[in-house]
């Protein structure tokens, strides 16, 4: 998603463009923000509470999405097509894991007429890296 995408839902919904809402939706576009943390901004001295406040504004927008792994901090990630995670117990990685047909999954079992508001897929275990450091 590019930055000008992002001010114009910001302000299609009356959402002020302050500076440093700004600046952070600049970060996150550089970063793609693929599973970023509070902290990657922490770092550039932003106060936690405008991070926070610029998170859930987004969050609200749907332009990103929230997520809540075991044993792992609250991580930010842009929307995009539904998709799963894999996430590491030895050093944390996660990675995204593209699942076909995943959204009309529940439909074939529960019926064309229900909708999903959200869905979550998670597998947990070693990843190759680790493996191979392991052995
Ligand atoms: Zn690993
Ligand atoms: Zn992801």
């Amino acid at each position: 998603m590019r930055e000008q995408e992002i001010y114009n839902k910001l302000s299609e919904q009356k959402y002020r463009i302050t500076q440093p809402r700004k600046e952070i939706i600049k970060l996150l576009v550089e970063k793609d923000a693929q599973h970023f943390k509070i902290d990657d901004f922490k770092n550039k001295g932003y106060k936690v509470a405008t991070i926070y406040n610029v998170l859930n504004m987004l969050t609200e927008l749907k332009i990103i999405k929230r997520y809540n792994f075991e044993n792992s901090e609250v991580l930010y990630e842009f929307s995009k097509k539904a998709h799963g995670h894999f996430i590491c117990e030895q050093c944390g990685d996660i990675i995204n894991l593209a699942l076909p047909g995943l959204s009309c999954l529940p439909a074939k079992q529960l019926g064309n007429n229900t909708t999903i508001s959200k869905s979550k897929v998670e597998f947990y275990g070693v990843c190759a890296k680790c493996n191979e450091k392991n052995e």
